[in-house]
């Protein structure tokens, strides 16, 4: 099946020619309409998988179409463990976006470095943030983020989220954003805990298991 078949956009799939992606991964085969649609994803998914365009590219076509008037509202919040994969994400939007006609905002909020830069960086908002939990929070309490605007909530690698010891800073930040979202959550595997959290995070969720 072809990348066009799932309803993506010329100017994605150019940058995934020049990526030499030719077809989709199962997992994007099965996240990328469903998130389209605007429904809850519940994918049980390896790094390896092409998990991370699965929903980059729904969320960038999705962002594009409806074009947003400004972007200090954050609509796509990315949550992940660690800074590298923040900034592995981070250049996967970018890049896979690079031939809209708006290109996106993306910004990475990953602690080990100072928070300054990102402060400044998130002047003005941003299409898609890319954090780690903690970082994140210090830019809320800074005032550097604004997070009740949020459309999407993605949690990428939950399960690390939990190993890593987020799960009180995952309930801050859930507390923060608006009841009414749509919510995607990849996971290689499911403990009790995230298993857990998924189903109450999730409305509904379309249910993927790779
Ligand atoms: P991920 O599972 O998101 O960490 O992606 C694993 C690797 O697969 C990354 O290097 C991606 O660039 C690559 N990739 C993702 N989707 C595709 C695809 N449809 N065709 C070929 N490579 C892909």
């Amino acid at each position: 099946m072809p990348f066009t078949a799932l309803g993506l956009s010329t100017h994605l799939i150019r940058a995934l020619s020049q990526r030499s992606y030719v077809a989709p991964t199962p997992v994007q085969t099965e996240a990328i309409p469903a998130i389209l649609r605007g429904a809850d994803v519940w994918a049980q998914a390896q790094t390896g998988s092409g998990k991370t365009a699965a929903f980059a590219l729904p969320l960038l076509q999705h962002g594009a179409e409806i074009s947003r008037s400004s972007r200090r509202n954050t609509p796509v919040l990315v949550l992940v463990p660690t800074r590298e994969l923040a900034a592995q994400v981070a250049q996967a939007f970018s890049d896979y976006g690079q031939y809209l006609t708006r290109p996106p905002k993306v910004i990475t909020a990953a602690g080990g470095v100072s928070i300054n830069p990102q402060m400044m960086a998130l002047g003005g908002g941003a299409d898609v943030v890319v954090a780690t939990p903690g970082r994140l929070l210090d830019l809320v309490d800074h005032n550097a983020v604004h997070l009740d605007a949020v459309e999407t909530l993605v949690l990428d690698e939950a399960d690390q989220l939990f190993a890593l010891g987020f799960a009180d800073e995952l309930g801050r930040i859930l507390a923060l954003l608006p009841a009414k979202r749509q919510n995607l959550l990849f996971s290689a595997t499911f403990p009790d805990e995230v298993t857990d959290l998924a189903t109450a995070l999730l409305t509904d969720p379309v249910r993927i298991t790779i």
